[in-house]
């Protein structure tokens, strides 16, 4: 090995080994999301989604969805759009082989592509992106004595353990942030910049919306957020790398200001509890109980996994980009 690498190569290498030998997500792997813990989640947001393709005048689009997973979200949603009429194209944006297998078992017509570059570019888009953001690689800057530094990744025979790099200067620092306590650390995501720039700039130039839900906060702060997971548990980033799924809590300040940037209107961040119940899951769920008497526990139990406070109500944020010339989405008033 050459020497310490910064922390955003450790993780991007770490979890391209990752995503590429497992379906990670579900009861048997290391952990689950709101569209593999219930069908309500992709159907609410299939319908926002058409609410808003209608208002905008019911305009071609394409359907994108960023990190798929299992394809489950992308499956709810044309099922409940198709309801309405809308039947779009589907493209994918996945580097995962064996997440991309299980997409097209899912959604069987879809287009995948390795990034957002390569998307259509001659109609509307409506992109999609639940769990993808805190998936990329962030950087961490660790104030050590009166300097901030680079977090590096030094490796020791099989032992992987963060180190302080070089100094960074202090301009990259937010102003009030720059006096923080020894061994404070601030985070930042270049590749989450990067893509909520080429989705937005895409957005203002083609027409269409956005929506990222994700665990975060709006930053910039002092935290380190960066974690691994495995098997349903918390463990520990430096061990094992490849084995175990690395992500960080998203900055939707950062992320929607670099949106902006663009030229999109943004929306929220709202609690993902507040946004599923503008969009109507209490209602959802009880017709649904209704159908299936021998369910409704479970639609309750997974209606309150989805909005409750003290589960993903509150971590778990939405937030949505819309082109200047397109109407204003459902469930941010
Ligand atoms: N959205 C799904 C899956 C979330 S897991 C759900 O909610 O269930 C993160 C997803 O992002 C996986 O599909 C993973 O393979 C994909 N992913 C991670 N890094 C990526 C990258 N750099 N480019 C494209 N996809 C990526």
């Amino acid at each position: 090995m050459a020497g310490p690498i910064p922390l955003s190569q450790y993780i991007a290498a770490a979890n391209a080994e990752y995503y590429a030998h497992r379906d990670p997500l579900g009861s048997a792997g290391d952990f689950t999301t709101a569209p593999e813990i219930s069908q309500m989640f992709g159907e609410l947001i299939g319908l926002w989604a058409a609410d808003l393709w209608q208002r905008a005048g019911s305009p071609d689009i394409t359907w994108v969805e960023l990190g798929p997973g299992r394809g489950t979200l992308t499956a709810d949603a044309l099922r409940a759009m198709a309801q309405v009429g809308l039947t779009p194209p589907v493209h994918f944006v996945e580097t995962s082989p064996t997440l991309r297998a299980a997409q097209k078992a899912a959604v069987p017509d879809a287009t995948w592509h390795d990034d957002v570059a390569t998307l259509p570019d001659d109609r509307a888009l409506i992109v999609v992106a639940n769990e993808f953001f805190d998936a990329l690689p962030i950087r961490q800057l660790v104030r050590a004595g009166d300097a901030w530094r680079e977090r590096m990744v030094a490796c020791q025979d099989l032992l992987f353990l963060p180190i302080a790099g070089k100094d960074v200067p202090d301009s990259i620092v937010p102003e009030h942030l720059r006096d923080a306590a020894p061994g404070s650390v601030i985070e930042t995501s270049p590749a989450n910049v990067g893509i909520a720039r080429a989705v937005a700039g895409r957005l203002v130039r083609q027409g269409g919306a956005a929506l990222v839900i994700d665990y975060g906060y709006e930053g910039p702060a002092i935290g380190d957020t960066l974690q691994a997971v495995s098997g349903h548990r918390f463990a520990n980033p430096f061990e094992e790398p490849g084995s175990r799924d690395l992500t960080a809590h998203v900055d939707f300040a950062t992320l929607g200001a670099a949106a902006g940037m663009e030229g999109v209107r943004v929306e929220g961040p709202v609690g993902q509890g507040a946004f599923l119940t503008a969009l109507g899951i209490e209602p959802r769920a009880e017709a649904l109980a209704r159908t299936s008497p021998e369910r409704a526990e479970q639609l309750a139990a997974d209606r309150a996994r989805l909005t409750d406070a003290d589960q993903m109500g509150e971590l778990f944020k939405a937030m949505a980009w819309t082109a200047p010339d397109w109407p204003e989405p459902a469930g941010f008033a």
